[in-house]
């Protein structure tokens, strides 16, 4: 038998989880709501994050966006993903929700802007 105590990141709250893993079976206790279970059972057996982070930007009025996965993904695939997000630069301008990257790592999970950022106005033009 394993137990172990994990913090439930599903809300402010951040209810005390006990998850004890025995043979096939996994049991959550500590948790308020459903959400809090299904993260207990998630986090021994496939723990995944949502990633943020920042890419570079061409020719905005700031140059770098915020960015973050559209949903979590797994925890062993996180520093690959961080790497590939330092090699990418995306060109001005940039709206929320922009796709910034396509499965990234992988892991067939996108990754999207968080911040608008307009272009620089050209000097020229
Ligand atoms: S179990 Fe529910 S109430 Fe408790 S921290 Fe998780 S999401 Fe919030």
């Amino acid at each position: 038998m394993e137990e172990r105590k994990i913090t439930c990141i599903g809300c402010p709250i951040g209810c005390l989880l006990t998850v004890v893993i025995e043979k096939d079976e996994i049991t959550v206790t500590g948790h308020t709501c459903r959400i809090g279970k299904e993260y207990g059972v998630k986090e021994v057996t496939h723990p995944c994050r949502i990633v943020t982070s920042t890419v570079k930007v061409n020719q905005g009025v700031e140059h770098v966006v915020s960015v973050k996965t559209e949903s979590d993904i797994p925890k062993d695939k996180i520093f690959e993903c961080i790497q590939e997000l330092k090699d990418c630069v995306v060109e001005a301008p940039v709206s929320i929700n922009d796709i910034i990257l396509e499965n990234v790592a992988g892991t067939h999970v996108n990754v999207i802007a968080t911040k608008i950022i307009e272009r620089k106005e050209d000097p020229h033009g």
